[in-house]
């Protein structure tokens, strides 16, 4: 099939690659040109395991990039639309997919052939029937189920596995405003086999993004409310309560070696020092925006963000048990990242860490092995150096927080092995063991 992607952020681009990988033509277009022109050259501007070889195996052969939107729709038979959709001013912002769609109508009033206009951006329930098909048949002057096909396929793609996430998914979601159009994307999803395809409405397609972005947010504030309450109540360790939920036959299966499956959920089912990304703050709420827009108060999601926005403090807190005054005390970050795996720090738990520290007059390193360059730009006004080595970072500290579960901080109790005094160490996501430290605190303990 001949497709474009508009957009090449962590969706577009992934998808695109990733459709080129299962056979069909694909034109990336993305507004940026600097993005554009990287992806020409084979370079991905995102940092995502696996995504380069396969983005320099494709490009110039059944994946090309380009700016020219005109030229990429009249030479294709689908667009999937992958723009952002941020939460600004209380509630979505649709103005990136409301542009698209302005866009997308104009050219479709010049090209003869039937075309399907797909919203693969997280978008809440009504956005493609009540925003995007109208103004598609505004600027098009042509009739929606009829000369063109529009559509919602929603994207559930982890960034940090996304390559994977993307070719080997869990489920796909078809949400069509009729069946010519759902049709298109069965097409388009033929060579992915072995997973359930559930086709249905778009406002059904576009409620499932949500609805399974919030359950994971809800959990994730879940575990972090009972750590807050056992660290109040004292002599309890989350770690421990939520392995005991872990091993419930409701999250996990025996096994016939005696041993336990985890069901993926549990690790949603922990605490720290909050959830982060570009996805799950600004979708809730969106969500709760939405619903209270429509008269429904959502006081369950009101909490969760609540719940939230208030973790990163407690990292803050612990550290303060410790040393009561942070003014001019060498402070360590661990992890920039909003998670392991990725170079995205958009909305991290590590940027109000940072600043509360920076407030206290603390004297900030960090290092993260995957966003260090987004970080230096993104801290530029603030006094905090961002280091290229782990043993770097923490080589002076007096205190050490963590904030991101990345896999090479396992080494950090060894790095510390010869020290003396031992620095105060902060698990802000309980990802090593208390007994390797002198001096530990972590959440919910
Ligand atoms: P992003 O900000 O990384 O990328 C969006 C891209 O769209 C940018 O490169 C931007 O230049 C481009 N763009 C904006 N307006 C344009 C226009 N008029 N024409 C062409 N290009 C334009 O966003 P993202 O993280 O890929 O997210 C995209 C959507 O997918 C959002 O709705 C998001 O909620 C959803 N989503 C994201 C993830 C994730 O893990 N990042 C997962 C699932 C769903």
């Amino acid at each position: 099939m001949k497709v474009s992607v508009i957009g090449t952020g962590y969706v577009g681009l992934v998808s695109g690659v990733c459709f080129a990988e299962k056979g069909h033509d694909v034109i990336c277009v993305d507004a940026d040109k600097k993005k554009i022109a990287q992806i020409q050259q084979g370079i991905s501007p995102i940092f995502e395991r696996g995504l380069e070889p396969l983005l320099r195996k494709h490009i110039g052969a059944r994946l090309s990039a380009t700016s020219d939107l005109r030229r990429a729709v009249l030479d294709t038979e689908l667009s999937l639309v992958a723009v952002g959709t941020p939460f600004s001013a209380n509630e979505i912002d649709l103005g990136f997919v409301r542009d698209v769609a302005r866009q997308l109508g104009e050219i479709l009033r010049e090209k003869s052939a039937y075309h399907v206009v797909v919203v693969k951006s997280t978008v809440v329930p009504g956005t493609t029937e009540d925003v995007v098909l109208p103004i598609l048949e505004e600027a098009s002057g042509k009739r929606a189920g009829v000369d063109f096909g529009v559509g919602m396929n929603p994207e559930f793609l982890t960034e940090g596995e996304a390559v994977g996430d993307f070719m080997n998914p869990d489920r796909i979601v078809l949400g069509g405003v009729d069946s010519r159009t759902i049709a298109c994307l069965e097409e388009l999803y033929a060579g992915f086999d072995g997973v359930e395809k559930l086709k249905t409405n778009s406002r059904t397609a576009e409620m499932i993004k949500y609805a399974s972005n919030a359950l994971l947010a809800t959990m994730i504030s879940f575990a972090n409310e009972i750590g807050n309450l056992g660290a109040a109540l004292g002599g309890i360790d989350v770690v421990d309560v939520m392995r005991g939920l872990h091993l419930s036959n409701y999250l996990s299966f025996p096994t016939p070696d005696g041993s336990r499956r985890m069901s993926g959920i549990v690790s949603f089912l922990a605490a720290g020092c909050g959830f982060g990304g570009s996805c799950l703050p600004k979708d809730v709420k969106a969500l709760v925006a939405h619903g209270r827009k429509a008269g429904q108060q959502m006081h369950l999601l009101d909490a969760v963000i609540k719940v939230n926005e208030h973790q990163p403090e407690k990292v803050i807190s612990l550290l303060k048990k410790r040393l009561p005054s942070l003014h001019g005390v060498p402070v360590a970050v661990l992890g920039l990242s909003f998670r392991p795996g990725t170079n995205d720090m958009r909305q991290s738990p590590a940027i109000p860490v940072l600043r509360a520290l920076g407030r206290e007059g603390a004297v900030l390193k960090a290092y993260d092995p995957a966003a260090r360059e987004d970080a230096r730009e993104l801290f530029r006004e603030d006094s905090v150096r961002i280091c290229e080595t782990l043993a770097e970072t923490i080589s002076d500290a007096q205190a050490i927080v963590l904030v991101t579960r990345w896999e090479e901080f396992n080494g950090v109790p060894e790095l510390l092995r010869q020290r003396e005094p031992q620095p105060v160490f902060v698990d802000g996501r309980r990802m090593l063991d208390k007994s390797s430290f002198a001096r530990y605190e972590g959440i919910g303990l």
